[in-house]
């Protein structure tokens, strides 16, 4: 078994993750679970701060390391709340996030609310690797002008996701999993990885 350090202490992120990189011969370790510290995440976007999370797991475990770094991105709002989404509005929470962008986006046409979730997968064989393996996934939408729907988190109730034809936290978690930013991401990278393990 190879470890890999998860720079996340999200154990709902640590189960996806283990999930979809299941069969390749890698055991996932939280980085809490190595005393490593949370990263500053400094970058201006998703792939700084997720090479950043990375590579600060990588150099305090000693270990090859895995980050992702994940966000929404407005049009008419020129990509807010891009790296901002987890505290757009302060310390609200995802009540605040949403209320904030309902407002930001009063009176916008439904046509000029186009938006779409990023995410970026990185994989650093080491703190000094100078080839970080990067993964990116884009699932776009549309904000809607009232929350939907009881599932996922964050900002899921305002994504209007048009090949479903109903908003993100409507879809079964399996099926969001799957066609969401973070699965494309996630697929990309484990079909990298499985290259270079056989390879
Ligand atoms: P992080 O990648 O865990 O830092 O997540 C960043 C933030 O982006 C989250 O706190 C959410 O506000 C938002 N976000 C990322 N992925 C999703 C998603 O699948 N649904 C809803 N919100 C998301």
């Amino acid at each position: 078994m190879k470890r890999l350090v998860l720079a996340s202490g999200n154990p709902g992120k640590l189960r996806e993750l283990q999930a979809l990189l299941g069969g390749l011969g890698l055991e996932l370790v939280p980085q809490s679970a190595l005393g490593v510290e949370e990263a500053e995440e400094t970058g201006l976007t998703f792939v700084e701060n997720a090479i950043l999370k990375a590579r600060n797991a990588a150099r305090q475990s000693g270990l090859p390391a895995l980050a992702d770094d994940s966000g929404l991105a407005v049009d008419h709002l020129q990509g807010a709340p891009g790296i901002h989404s987890s505290r757009y509005a302060g310390e609200g929470g995802d009540a605040a996030n949403n209320a904030k962008l309902l407002k930001a986006l009063a009176g916008v046409p439904p046509e000029r609310r186009t938006a779409r979730f990023i995410c970026v997968a990185v994989l650093l064989e080491h703190a000094g690797d100078p080839v970080p393996l990067v993964c990116e996934g884009r699932w776009e939408g549309r904000i809607l002008e009232a929350p939907r729907g009881e599932g996922g988190f964050g900002y899921d109730p305002l994504f209007w996701v048009p090949d479903q034809g109903c908003a993100s936290a409507e879809l079964p978690p399996e099926l969001k999993n799957r066609i969401s930013h973070r699965g494309q991401a996630l697929r990309r990278l484990r079909a990298s990885l499985e290259q270079r393990l056989g390879g």
